[in-house]
C-alpha cells in the first residue's frame, strides 16, 4: 500500500496510544485518518507492560476517566469484534500506614457510591484468593472486583485492526522525520517515504515524543523513565484467577503470569533518559537492564511474597514509559504550533488509560471538548522553571519513585 500524499490527520505511533486515538477518531466519524509507524505496531514500550487496569480514584475527573477505559476493555469484543486479551480477576490494595488507609477508606466511598461491589478484606480472606500472599498483620486490603489486566499488545493489535475496519489506513516501517510548518501550523510530515500533507498531527511516539518536539523548538514536559518488572516460572499455590496485589508503601505490584508471578515496582533508582543519547535506530527491546533495580525490587517484594526469593526468573521485562512533572497526562494541541495534539506522559499507566486517551483526542479534533474540563490535560500547563532539562528529569524521576503515593 503507498504511502497517501494527504490525510485529514495523520498519527505518529502505533503504541497503545496511536491506536487507540487511530481507532476512537475513526469511531467518532473522522475520515481520512493516516497511522505511521517507524516499526511494526506495538514495537516501543508497549509489549513490555504488565498491562494491568485500575480505575477507582477519589478524584472525581480521574473517577470518570477510568470508569470509561474499564467500561472499553469489557466491550470491546462486543463493540468490534476483536479480541483483547483481558483477564478481570479483580485487584487486593494493600495500605500498611494510616496515611494510605484512609486513602483507601477514600477509593471504597467513591465505589460505592457508584454502587461498585468493593469491600474490605481479612488477611485471612486475601490468603484464600492469593495463597502466595504473606499481608502483614495490621494492613488494611481493599477488594476491587473490577480491576484486572490485558496483555499489552493486544489492545494495540485490536485497536489498529479495528481503525482498519472503520477506514484507517495504517503504514508500518515509516519514520516521521520532522513536521513541515509555515506561520505556526503544521502543514504536513516529512517521512523517509515521502511527505503526507496534512492540518493535523497527533504525535504518539512514546519515549520518542519529547526529542521530536524539540526539533521543532517545542519544550514538550514528557520524560522517558526506566520502569522494570520481571515475571518467574511456575511457583507452588499461585492461583491462574488470583487478583493483582498492589502494595502502596513499598509501591509493589505482584500478579499471575503463566503459573508464576509477574512483579514490579516504582522508586527502585528512578533513572530519566534522553533519547539523543541512543542511535537513531535505537529500539525498546535493547534497553539494558539495570540489575541493582532488579535486586531491590525482588528484596521488597520477597517480603509480602517469600516464594519470590527461591523462584528462578524467567522474563525481565522493561521499558520507557514518559512521565510529567506532576504525573498527569498531557494530551492537548500545543499552543505554540497548531495542528500538532500532543498524546503522551501516560506514566506507567499508558495501557490502562490508552481508551481514555484515544476519546480525548478524537475530541479534540471534532472540537468538542465535552467529557473533560481541557485545562486538565493541557501541554503547556508548566511553568518557565521546567523549561532546563536537568530540572524537568529531576521532577519527572521524583514524581514515578512516588506514583503509588499520589492521593488525589
Ligand atoms: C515493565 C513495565 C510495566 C508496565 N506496566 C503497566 C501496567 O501494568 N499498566 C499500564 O497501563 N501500563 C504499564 N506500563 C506502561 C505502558 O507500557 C506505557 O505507558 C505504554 O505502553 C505507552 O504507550 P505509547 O503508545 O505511549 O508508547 P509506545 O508503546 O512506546 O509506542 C510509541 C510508538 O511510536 C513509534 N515511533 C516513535 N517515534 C516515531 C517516529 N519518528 N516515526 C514513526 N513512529 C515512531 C515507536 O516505534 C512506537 O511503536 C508498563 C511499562 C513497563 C516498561
Amino acid at each position: 500500500m503507498r504511502l497517501p500524499r494527504t490525510s485529514d490527520v495523520v498519527i505518529i505511533g502505533g503504541g497503545v496510544l496511536g491506536t487507540s486515538a487511530a481507532f476512537h477518531l475513526a469511531e467518532s466519524g473522522q475520515r481520512n485518518v493516516t497511522l505511521i509507524d517507524k516499526g511494526p505496531i506495538a514495537s516501543g514500550t508497549t509489549p513490555f507492560a504488565a498491562g494491568q487496569t485500575g480505575y477507582l480514584n477519589c478524584d472525581r475527573f480521574a473517577l470518570k476517566f477510568g470508569t470509561y477505559c474499564i467500561e472499553f476493555f469489557e466491550n470491546f469484543e462486543e463493540r468490534t469484534g476483536h479480541a483483547i486479551d483481558f483477564h478481570q480477576p479483580g485487584s487486593l490494595r494493600v495500605a500498611l500506614t494510616e496515611r494510605f488507609k484512609q486513602d483507601l477508606a477514600g477509593r471504597h466511598d467513591a465505589a460505592r457510591e457508584l454502587g461498585h461491589p468493593v469491600e474490605f478484606l481479612t488477611n485471612d480472606q486475601a490468603r484464600e484468593l492469593v495463597p502466595t500472599f504473606h499481608p502483614p498483620d495490621d494492613c488494611r486490603i481493599l477488594m476491587i472486583p473490577r480491576d484486572g489486566w490485558v496483555e499489552p499488545k493486544s489492545v494495540a493489535v485490536a485497536c489498529a485492526a479495528a481503525a482498519v475496519d472503520r477506514g484507517v489506513a495504517i503504514h508500518t516501517g515509516v519514520a516521521a522525520l520532522e513536521l513541515i510548518v509555515d506561520g505556526g501550523q503544521v502543514r504536513g510530515v516529512r517521512t523517509d517515504q515521502g511527505v503526507i500533507a496534512t492540518s493535523k498531527v497527533v504525535l504518539a511516539a512514546g519515549a520518542w515524543t519529547r526529542q521530536f518536539g524539540q526539533k521543532h523548538g517545542l519544550n514538550l514536559c514528557t520524560v522517558p523513565v526506566q520502569h522494570q518488572a520481571f515475571v518467574t516460572g511456575p511457583v507452588r499455590n499461585v492461583l491462574a484467577g488470583q487478583p493483582i496485589v498492589r502494595i502502596t508503601e513499598p509501591q509493589i505490584y505482584v500478579r499471575p503470569e503463566q503459573g508464576g508471578l509477574l512483579c514490579g515496582g516504582y522508586g527502585y533508582r528512578p533513572l530519566s533518559v534522553d533519547m539523543n543519547q541512543f542511535p537513531v535506530d535505537f529500539e525498546i527491546a535493547a534497553l539494558k537492564a539495570d540489575a541493582v533495580y532488579y535486586r531491590q525490587l525482588c528484596q521488597a517484594a520477597s517480603k509480602f511474597f517469600p516464594s519470590l526469593r527461591e523462584a528462578t526468573v524467567v522474563q525481565e521485562r522493561r521499558g520507557l514509559p514518559t512521565i510529567s512533572p506532576d504525573g498527569r497526562l498531557l494530551v492537548s494541541e500545543c499552543d505554540d504550533l497548531s495542528g500538532l495534539i500532543v498524546a503522551s506522559a501516560c506514566g506507567v499507566g499508558g495501557i490502562d488509560r490508552s481508551p481514555g486517551v484515544g476519546r480525548v483526542v478524537a475530541e479534540i479534533v471534532a472540537g468538542d471538548l465535552s467529557w473533560i474540563p481541557p485545562d486538565v490535560l493541557r501541554v503547556d500547563r508548566f511553568e518557565e522553571d521546567m523549561t532546563a532539562d536537568p530540572a524537568l528529569r529531576a521532577q519527572c524521576e521524583d514524581t514515578y519513585a512516588h506514583h503509588y503515593h499520589e492521593i488525589y
